[in-house]
């Protein structure tokens, strides 16, 4: 995907601040965030959403998740966090990469506003 965001960051020609990687994906601190931690964890490989790695790659989608707890662990959020996958237009996705937000650090209401 020669013009997405995200596969050009895993491709490293974005620079992001890293906080773990594994062979097959990456997680980053988000550009904007919107709270204390927020960090992104996406494939390298390019799946346009998340209904698309379910249905195509089902365990690089658990592999990703696996991923997003052990980065709320390593940013010691003992009280808690908020995994989000943003789907589509009405979901709010902004960059058709698949991404899983990790977000904690204070107290999350739910729904967001
Ligand atoms: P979504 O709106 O769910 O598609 O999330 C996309 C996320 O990517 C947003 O939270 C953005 O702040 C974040 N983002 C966009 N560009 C960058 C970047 N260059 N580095 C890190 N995060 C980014």
């Amino acid at each position: 995907m020669n013009d997405c965001l995200f596969c050009k960051i895993a491709a490293s020609e974005i620079p992001v601040q890293i906080v773990l990687e594994t062979e097959s994906a990456l997680a980053f601190r988000d550009i904007d965030p919107q709270a204390p931690t927020h960090v992104l964890v996406i494939p390298r490989k390019h799946f346009a959403d998340a209904q698309e790695i379910a249905q195509h790659d089902p365990k690089l989608a658990g592999e990703l998740l696996a991923l997003a707890a052990q980065v709320a662990e390593q940013e010691g959020l003992t009280n808690g966090y908020r995994i989000v996958t943003n789907t589509g237009s009405d979901g709010g996705q902004s960059v058709g990469h698949v991404h899983f937000h990790v977000l904690g650090g204070r107290s999350l209401t739910w729904p967001p506003g």
